[in-house]
């Protein structure tokens, strides 16, 4: 059936299931709903049930829109929307876009906007004819966040173009009689770094990350000129796990070769990409290294980009639905459920995972409504691959943090703007309010705190308790006045030329760039500091030749080689991983339900990848496989 027609014939659906004197102007896809217009918004808004029973009944998201003729104009709306919405909202600022008949309303409590089950929006829709969206105010200044919505904002006209075409392709039909389902692995499988996979049907082609492998320059990009994924036109989406790079890093570079396709992640892990992104370019322009996409190609990427909240089921493809779930790696981290033809075959793509809830994320969910077949992580697959407790990690620190500062002297912790920056805070928060250390400054250097203003935008993809904090008392441990972002070099050079008692915590988390490389050359000669190492360090880095004991340390800087005296503390404290650990990877297969009937390992070393699908198999006698780069396996 061509789409107009399977258009015509959902209007005229859409229309028979409504109730009576209800009527509609026209229905379009957009991306993977489907708009109702209609010219009597107040009669939807009226009955909530109606749009919630109409999804159901056609197994599709569906919104429904003021047709542009019943729109108030903005001043008479904006007064509307005082008078409806409680004054303790926050309302800071509203944005109309005629084109969709919605307003933006940026508030600091938006669960007060939206009213018990959507109440309170209804109410304004009646009262203004616009569809009102709400949004957070960034209780941090995020860059990033602002720029990005501002971004979108000017996009709108090129962006609802773009929905429109994803739409039309999503529910273009299924026409082969065949059927089966493959995965192959371009890159990622046994290794780590630049995960990438292709899952394929007689209908559709999903690729799962597009990543790049930061460490190596031979083997930097997944084996993306495969017929499977080239021409990439015939992907119809790019489906992203989280925001890491080696799992979304060369997206923009799709883009540059010439993909129209759509990329589907969670709000958190769009914002967080695009500023991985961009870092990633300008650390190559300042290593001397060509990037291979320019900021232009991550632009075009975001325009392509639908945002997909945790536990939506969501048409990708005219086969396939994508459910996200949480993960628990880091902010936004998704467990991806594809649901393949109707009940044919469920995948299930752990992406990065913790199967333990930490200080920032609840577990990883292995909850589902049906699963076959799970392709899962293996970075800490080896048997011997046991960490501490997040409980001893966070005591060790503590610990060491207290005998340094006694001694008078700084903690320096070089760590990665995402995830353990932000675990590593709120421990640090915790301890001070609590008085388990003494109240010393933490700077926060590099990225951390434009990251962590990302995380403080979307506290729903935190943890309950940390949701609590945040919302009933009013406690959000990222504003604590004991952070101080470090956001002029002159306060950086304060930091250096006139050492005290603190906590730094800076960029980059191997030592390879970054400001943490200036603390360390002015720290490391005197022995009350300690350096602190929170996360992995990998061969061929500063930090890894560091742990190795080197007493002397030859620096490269603009006057030639400097070599540093290794005179402060060395500490490691592991445990703060955002990966499952052994144990907890060979929990998550155990404890899954319903049972899988199959696993597939990847994202690890060789022998961790091996070692985790031959235990599994032996304790819970499922079919297991490591998979290698380039392999294709049918799964039906
Ligand atoms: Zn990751
Ligand atoms: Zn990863």
């Amino acid at each position: 059936m061509a789409v107009e027609e399977v258009l015509s014939d959902l209007k005229k659906k859409i229309e028979e299931k409504l109730p009576r004197g209800t009527t509609i102007s026209s229905v379009e896809f957009e991306g993977p709903q489907l708009v109702v217009y209609t010219e009597e918004p107040k009669k939807f808004a009226d009955n909530g049930n109606i749009v919630r029973n109409l999804a159901k009944a056609l197994r599709t998201r569906i919104v429904v829109r003021p047709d542009p003729k019943v729109l108030m104009p903005p001043e008479e709306s904006i007064n509307k929307i005082v008078q409806t919405v409680p004054d303790e909202s926050g309302v800071s600022n509203y944005h109309f876009d005629p084109d969709v008949g919605e307003v933006i309303i940026e508030a600091e409590k938006p669960g007060l906007v939206i009213g018990k089950h959507g109440e309170t929006l209804r109410e304004i829709t009646k009262k203004i004819g616009w569809t009102p969206k709400v949004v957070r105010t960034p209780p941090i200044k995020s860059r990033t966040v602002q720029n990005i919505r501002e971004f979108m904002r000017t996009n709108h006209k090129e962006r609802k173009d773009i929905l429109k075409s994803v739409g039309r392709k999503i529910h273009r039909g299924c026409t082969s009689k065949d059927e089966w389902v493959r995965v192959t692995s371009l890159g990622g499988a046994k290794e780590v770094g630049r995960s990438c996979f292709i899952i394929s049907t007689p209908e559709s082609r999903i690729m799962i990350d597009c990543g790049v492998n930061v460490g190596s320059d031979d083997n930097m990009t997944p084996y993306l000129y495969v017929p499977e994924a080239y021409p990439i036109n015939q992907i119809d989406a790019v489906v992203l796990t989280h925001a890491h790079l080696d799992h979304q890093g060369l997206v923009p570079l799709l883009y540059k070769y010439g993909f129209e396709g759509p990329i589907y992640c969670t709000p958190p892990t769009r914002d967080l990409m695009a500023l991985l992104q961009l870092d990633y370019i300008d650390v190559a322009a300042k290593e001397g290294k060509r990037p291979p996409y320019s900021s232009a190609d991550v632009r075009e990427g975001l325009k392509h980009t639908i945002v997909l909240d945790y536990e939506e089921v969501t048409d990708i493809a005219p086969d396939i639905k994508l459910t996200f779930h949480n993960a628990g790696h880091i902010l936004g981290s998704a467990v991806s459920h594809f649901h393949i033809g109707d009940g044919l075959h469920n995948v299930v793509v752990t992406g990065d995972f913790k199967y333990e809830k930490t200080r920032l994320f609840d577990a990883a969910v292995n909850r589902f409504p049906r699963v076959e077949s799970v392709i899962m992580e293996s970075t800490y697959g080896n048997s011997n691959a046991t960490q501490p407790s997040l409980q001893e990690a966070e005591k060790n620190l503590q610990n060491i943090v207290n005998s340094t500062l006694k001694n008078d002297g700084i903690v320096l912790i070089p760590a990665f703007a995402v995830g353990r920056s932000q675990e590593v805070m709120i421990v640090l928060e915790d301890a001070i309010r609590k008085g388990i250390i003494p109240e010393v400054p933490v700077y926060l250097d590099g990225m951390i705190w434009e990251a962590t203003a990302i995380h403080a935008t979307y506290p729903e993809y935190l943890n309950n308790d940390l949701r609590k904090l945040i919302f009933q008392k009013g406690q959000n441990p990222f504003l604590s006045e004991c952070f101080k972002p470090v956001d002029s070099n002159e306060l950086r050079q304060k930091i250096i030329e006139e050492p005290e008692p603190c906590v730094i915590l800076s960029t980059s988390g191997m030592m390879n760039a970054g400001p943490v490389i200036e603390y360390f050359k002015a720290f490391a000669e005197n022995e009350k500091n300690t350096l602190v190492f929170v996360g992995y360090q990998a061969d061929g880095t500063l930090g890894r030749r560091i742990q190795k004991g080197w007493k002397e340390i030859p620096l490269s800087t603009r006057e030639g080689t400097q070599v540093i005296k290794m005179n402060m503390n060395v500490e490691v404290v592991d445990g703060f991983s955002g990966h499952s650990d052994r144990r907890q990877l060979m929990d998550y297969i155990k404890r899954m339900k319903p049972r899988p009937e199959r696993v597939y390992t990847e994202h690890g070393d060789e022998r961790s990848c091996i070692d985790l699908a031959s235990s599994l198999h032996k304790k819970n006698r499922l079919e297991t496989k490591a998979l290698t780069n380039l392999e294709t396996v049918r799964l039906v």
